[in-house]
């Protein structure tokens, strides 16, 4: 059997008016094959992982047949690219075939194809998703799960030999992404554009109800429910965006349509984990403009706030009050910013810093990183070290020597603890990655991949997994990217 005890197949975003999707099934592919499996992710949803590891798993992930209970629907979303309206959009080549209650997922966890064929809403795309893309999708969104980031999960990866055109012609594969819900702001833009308010507010009294219990204790219909609403996904945003910051990850692609309604990281396309530190770095080559650069994030996610405030405006009724729950996000990001950034510092959560205190420190820190192009992820991890060794000058050559480093270890240790090292030093390994997921990481994966090896993918899987453990022998993973990384062009075609 497929299901442990008790776990069962629905589609409760199916019990929505049929305004809100299209009923469908996937497109099947030729010669699937299972190449990532992801047995922990299963147990939590209650599958067997014998089940996963079955041609029957291969063939419902892949496309190729449904379950019983399985209702596979794509919805219908629009939103803000790059700034501008672009109408309807929706699941264009994403198939939600349900969801799946269990034990340990009693709230439900939703199933998502990403590749699974064209539908409605697939405009001039072929419905499909290239294996590269695919593999950069699997290891990040369960890069991030390591990382302690919120995001969709990846459960598996199936491969077909169906030629797919892209700027060259590439191969199929589907990801099969699990939350509790995909809802994205874009989906509340549809029908706020429509000026469908009945539909707006169905939708969100389902998200409310189903996800979030706090907020569902204002009445149906009132603009309380609606504004609370709002400043809970603006809370969760800025929870989100705190540890993109703090981990160096940048998303790429932050259009409305490319955000989680739950505060979720969601769309892997073309995102990248900073390697040397760039407070302008921007990711997505075709992002011309730098909207989405890294620093820019926190300010697009605002932007973005702002559109599903608009769009919420009719159920809110009020401007001011409409504000006031935008307001959330900012009074959120601060101390989000100040625990995640701590926490890489190494301060006590416990005994409260000045948040003065931890600006005076990170941000001359960061004008250093910025100035000497030293490595993000491999110099707090360096840091660390140097915390529990009781070293910190054995740092300097981050920074070729630089004599402002001497001064900022000064102020540093002012921030410390004395004699709190140790302590100090495990709550810094436990918040600094060793391994992160770099695009020439990513990239050699998918050469491999592409001509039949999965080791590398392999590899990558098990360290992103416990990304803040040390995997003996995968110390490759853990080094300075090599020149031709700089040189990776990444863009939306996927
Ligand atoms: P993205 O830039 O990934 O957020 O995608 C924007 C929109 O284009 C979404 O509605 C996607 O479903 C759609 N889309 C992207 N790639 C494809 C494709 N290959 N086939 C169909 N639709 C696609
Ligand atoms: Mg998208
Ligand atoms: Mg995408």
């Amino acid at each position: 059997p497929a299901l442990q005890p008790g776990a069962q197949w629905h589609n409760g975003f199916a019990s929505l008016p049929p305004v809100f999707y299209t009923r469908l099934q996937p497109t099947p592919m030729p010669e699937l094959a299972m190449h990532a499996r992801n047995e922990a992710l299963a147990q939590d949803m209650g599958l067997r992982p014998e089940w996963l590891a079955s041609s029957e798993a291969t063939q419902v992930l892949g496309g190729n047949a449904l379950l019983p209970g399985m209702d596979a629907l794509a919805s219908v979303y629009s939103g803000h690219q790059f700034g501008h309206w672009a109408g309807q959009l929706g699941d264009g080549r994403a198939i939600l075939l349900g969801e799946i209650r269990s034990a340990t997922a009693p709230q439900g966890l939703e199933l998502q194809l990403k590749g699974a064929g064209k539908t409605p809403y697939s405009r001039m795309g072929d419905g499909r998703a290239v294996l590269r893309s695919s593999i950069r999708e699997y290891l990040c969104s369960e890069a991030m799960h390591g990382l302690g980031v919120p995001t969709t999960r990846a459960l598996s990866l199936v491969t077909s030999p169906q030629p797919i055109y892209r700027e060259t012609v590439e191969t199929a594969a589907v990801v099969a992404r699990v939350a509790p819900s995909f809802v994205r702001f874009g989906h509340f833009e549809h029908f706020a554009a429509r000026d469908d308010q009945d539909s707006l507010r169905k939708l969100a009294d389902y998200v409310v109800e189903r996800y979030l219990p706090e907020v569902a204790q204002h009445a149906s219909g009132s603009s309380e429910r609606y504004a609370a609403f709002l400043a809970e996904v603006a809370e969760r945003t800025a929870r989100m965006i705190a540890l993109w910051q703090a981990h160096g990850f940048c998303h790429g692609v932050m259009n409305t349509d490319n955000m989680s309604i739950l505060g979720l990281t969601i769309d892997y396309g073309p995102f990248q984990f900073l390697d040397h530190y760039d407070a302008n770095h921007i990711c997505n080559h075709s992002d011309t403009g730098g909207r989405y650069a890294f620093a820019r994030q926190p300010q697009v996610a605002y932007w973005n706030l702002f559109c599903l405030g608009q769009a919420l405006l009719p159920l809110i009724d009020d401007e001011a009050t409409t504000l006031a729950a935008l307001e959330r996000y900012k009074t959120a990001l601060e101390p989000a910013m100040q625990r995640a950034l701590g926490a890489k510092l190494g301060l006590d959560p416990a005994r409260s810093t000045a948040p003065e205190a931890v600006a005076s420190v990170v941000n001359p820190l960061l004008a250093l990183m910025q100035q000497h192009r030293t490595d993000y992820s491999l110099f707090w991890r360096a840091l660390s070290q140097a915390v529990a060794d009781d070293r910190l000058p054995a740092l300097a050559h981050w920074f070729n020597g630089d004599a402002a480093f001497e001064t900022w270890c000064e102020q540093y240790q002012a921030l410390l603890q004395p004699g709190d090292a140790a302590a100090t030093a495990a709550r810094m390994f436990a918040a600094n990655p060793r391994y992160v997921l770099r695009n020439h990481l990513g990239q050699e994966a998918i050469t491999a991949a592409q001509q039949g090896n999965w080791t590398p993918f392999q590899r990558l899987q098990t360290v992103l997994a416990t990304p803040y453990a040390e995997h003996p022998g995968c110390e490759d993973l853990a080094a300075l990217p090599p020149d031709w990384a700089q040189h990776i062009e990444i863009s939306c075609s996927s």
